[in-house]
């Protein structure tokens, strides 16, 4: 089972571990061109806009009521009593042109009839023998939004790419697009691997451990809006890894967790490779992190990551995130970044670029990151206290103050 030395060390020198700012620019050039499918509106919150889209008519269409109450000549002023030529819902648009000394009755959102250029609020008026005052007069244009003050036709409403929220769907529906041209979303499945891996549900036996990462890929590429299928958890045998590997094959992009480093039953990429994958990266200069499998086979990719979950968490949000945002036609799905300053220096220089867990708060000159030290190498505790992750560029030494990027967690 175990491959002979020299092809496992050849594999080593042929992935050494390469800068993080190397590694992102090489697993982007690898990023398989964004197809596209249009969907239905209703299901495309969360997608990805791929073509702007424009109004098709003036908005709103006419001049709206704004307001509750009456559709008034703004020069009439409010010492008269006006006559009420109309009453005009919602939905309706009325015949009647206003003239001096008339208004017409008003709800929001009914067109403003000819003649009137304003609305007085039902508030502010009072009736009498069926007649109106105004308490208060109304300037021209009060209350009213002007045709095509929101939009004029052809005017570009949304701008793409663009993440769909629920309030870009509203828009989209307001200028009849009821089918969205979006960006395919790529499909993934997710291998946890390890002999020592028990289900959650159980209670580890000795030298056992629960499948965390099982957990926690999943959810990271569920919450980009993915879908995901969680194959079961192969032990480390290379005849089961390649038989979950073909599997994953069958998605567009398969994630593993464990077995990429340099331990003898470390078998992730001798049972890729077997089933033709091509390695493009093995190591990454990042703590947590280092081992960390990027391949491809036509256009499916493949990325394995270290099993410790700290790092498996660590190395998805800040390499498989942004990859598969630009999968999806979309640099902005990677994580939020933001600089702050840092409050306690981080001194030592390393040799790795280190994502350290943190608290971000704000100050009077910008937001402050407050850096919670690792407990170990898979401390999921203080992984879970922090919001944020402060990046120390490796070889560099940070005063205290120093302003650093801070990946955001949350939101
Ligand atoms: P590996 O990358 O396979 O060498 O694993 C590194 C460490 O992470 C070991 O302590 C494993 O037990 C642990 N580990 C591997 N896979 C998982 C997982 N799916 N869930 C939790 N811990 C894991
Ligand atoms: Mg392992």
């Amino acid at each position: 089972m175990n491959l002979p030395t020299s092809r496992r060390s050849a594999e080593r020198r042929e992935g050494g571990p390469i800068p993080l700012e190397d590694a992102e620019r090489l697993l982007f050039s690898r990023v398989p061109a964004p197809t596209l499918e249009k969907i239905p509106l209703q299901r495309a919150a969360g997608r990805i806009l791929a073509r702007q889209a424009e109004a098709d008519a003036d908005q709103p269409p006419f001049n709206r009521a704004m307001m509750d109450g009456y559709a008034v000549r703004s020069a009439d002023g409010a010492s008269q009593s006006l006559e009420s030529i109309d009453d005009i819902p919602a939905g309706k648009s009325s015949k009647v042109t206003v003239g001096p000394g008339q208004c017409a009755r008003i709800m929001t959102g009914a067109p403003v009839p000819a003649g009137a250029d304003a609305v007085q609020q039902i508030e502010k008026t009072a009736q009498a023998d069926g007649r109106v005052r105004l308490l208060e007069p109304v300037a021209a244009g009060q209350n009213v939004a002007p045709r095509g003050s929101e939009a004029r036709t052809g005017d570009v409403v949304l701008t793409a790419p663009r993440l769909l929220r629920p309030q870009d769907l509203a828009v989209l529906a307001s200028v009849g697009v009821t089918r969205v041209l979006v960006f395919r979303a790529p499909t993934c499945a997710v291998v946890s691997t390890g002999d020592e891996l028990v289900d959650p549900s159980k209670k580890p036996g000795p030298g056992r451990i629960r499948n965390t990462n099982g957990i926690s890929v999943p959810a990271q590429i569920r919450r980009l809006g993915l879908t995901c299928e969680v194959l079961p958890p192969a032990r480390d045998r290379l005849e089961e890894l390649r038989a979950r590997i073909r599997r994953g094959l069958k998605r567009d992009v398969l994630v593993l967790s464990g077995g990429v480093s340099a331990g003898d039953r470390d078998l992730v990429v001798p049972a890729l490779e077997a089933e033709g994958v091509k390695t493009t990266l093995h190591q990454v200069l990042i703590r947590p992190g280092r081992p960390i499998f990027f391949g491809t086979r036509g256009r499916r990719v493949v990325f394995g990551l270290p099993g410790n979950p700290v790092s498996s968490f660590v190395t998805f949000e800040a390499l498989v995130r942004p990859f598969l945002g630009r999968m999806m036609g979309f640099e902005g799905l990677g994580a939020r970044r933001i600089r702050a300053r840092l409050a306690a220096p981080l001194a030592k220089k390393m040799e790795r670029t280190v994502f350290w867990p943190a608290l971000v708060t704000s100050a009077e000159d910008g937001p402050v990151v407050t850096t919670l030290p690792w407990k170990s190498s898979a401390d999921l505790a203080t992984l879970a206290r922090a919001d944020a992750l402060a990046i120390q560029p490796r070889g560099t030494s940070l005063d205290s103050g120093a302003w650093v990027e801070v990946m955001l967690m949350d939101g």
